[in-house]
C-alpha cells in the first residue's frame, strides 16, 4: 500500500483521468476528497469507493473559487485529520483555435480553471501541509505546454499547461524546505472524455501524433500520478514528469 494513511484531494474527480487517480489512490491506501462541479458523478465515485476499496468524500464546486479551494482542505481536516497530498486535476480545453479567431473569453476561461485554478488549490493547501510538516501536491500538466505535438489552435491551452510548470517550479522552491514537494504530470493523449472519446475520428489523429501510435488510458496516467503524489518519488520536487508515449522524443 503506498498511500497508506494518507489523506489526498483529487480534483477533476468527475471523470477521466482524476477518478482513475481518486480510485487507484484509494487502493492503495488513503482516504480521496474529491472535487469537481458534478455532484452526481463524484457521489457515485465515492459510493463505490467506499463499497468496496477505501474511503472517501466529496464536495462539488468549482475550482476558479477561492472558498471552494478551502472548503476541499477543511473537508480533509475534518474527515481525516489533515492534508497530506493534492492531485490538482481539473482542466478543460476549451475553444480549439487559432489566437486571432480566440476570444478573450476562451483565453480567460482556460487561464482561469487551468491555471488560477491550481494556484488558489496550493494556496489553500500548502498551510495544512505545513502543519503536517509533509506534503505533496502534483499538477496536472500536458505535452502540449512542453512540445505541443502538432495539436492545433492550443494557444490559452497550452499557455496555461507551461505556467503549471512555472507555478509547480516557484512553489517547489519555496517550500522544498519545509517537506513540501510539487511536481508537474505532463501526459500526452490520454482517452477520457476531453481527449476525444466518443469521437474516433480524433482519437485516431491524436494517436498518431505519438511515436507509440496510441493514447493513453486514464489508468495510466494515474499510475504515473501516484508515482508523483507518494513517497516513491521522494526526492523529486519541481519536475515536469512527461508521460506521452514518446511524443516530446519524436520533436527534439
Ligand atoms: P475530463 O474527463 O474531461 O476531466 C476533466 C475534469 O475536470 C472533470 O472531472 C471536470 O469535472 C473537472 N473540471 C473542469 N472544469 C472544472 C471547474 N471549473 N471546476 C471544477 N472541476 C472542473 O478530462 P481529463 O482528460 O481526465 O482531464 C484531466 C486533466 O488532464 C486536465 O487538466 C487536462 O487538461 C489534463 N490532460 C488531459 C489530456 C488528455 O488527452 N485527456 C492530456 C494531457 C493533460 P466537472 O465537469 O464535473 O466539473
Amino acid at each position: 500500500m503506498e498511500l497508506e494513511n494518507k489523506t489526498i484531494i483529487v480534483t477533476g474527480a468527475s471523470s477521466g483521468i482524476g477518478a482513475a487517480a481518486a480510485r487507484l489512490f484509494a487502493s492503495e491506501g488513503a482516504n480521496v476528497v474529491l472535487g469537481a462541479r458534478r455532484s452526481a458523478e463524484l457521489s457515485a465515485l465515492a459510493e463505490a469507493v467506499n463499497k468496496g476499496i477505501g474511503r472517501a468524500v466529496f464536495l462539488a464546486g468549482d475550482v476558479t473559487s477561492e472558498s471552494y479551494a478551502d472548503a476541499l482542505v477543511d473537508l480533509a481536516t475534518e474527515e481525516f485529520g489533515g492534508l497530506d497530498g493534492a492531485f490538482n486535476n481539473a482542466g478543460i480545453v476549451g475553444e480549439m483555435q487559432p489566437v486571432p479567431d480566440m476570444s478573450i473569453g476562451n483565453w480567460t476561461d482556460v487561464i482561469s480553471v487551468n491555471l488560477t485554478g491550481a494556484f488558489l488549490a496550493a494556496k489553500a493547501q500548502i498551510p495544512a501541509m505545513k502543519a503536517r510538516g509533509q506534503g505533496s501536491i502534483v499538477f496536472t500538466s500536458s505535452f502540449v505546454g512542453f512540445s505541443n505535438g502538432g495539436m492545433p489552435g492550443m494557444g490559452a491551452y497550452a499557455a496555461s499547461k507551461a505556467g503549471l510548470i512555472g507555478l509547480a517550479q516557484s512553489l517547489a522552491s519555496d517550500h522544498a524546505a519545509e517537506g513540501i514537494r510539487v511536481n508537474a504530470l505532463l501526459p500526452g493523449g490520454t482517452i477520457t472524455p476531453s481527449g476525444g472519446e466518443g469521437n474516433p475520428a480524433a482519437l485516431e489523429f491524436i494517436a498518431n501524433l505519438h511515436p507509440m501510435k496510441r493514447m493513453a488510458s486514464a489508468k495510466e496516467i494515474a499510475q504515473a500520478a501516484l508515482f508523483l503524489i507518494s513517497d516513491r518519488s521522494s526526492f523529486m520536487t519541481g519536475s515536469p514528469m512527461i508521460a506521452d508515449g514518446g511524443m516530446s522524443v519524436r520533436l527534439t
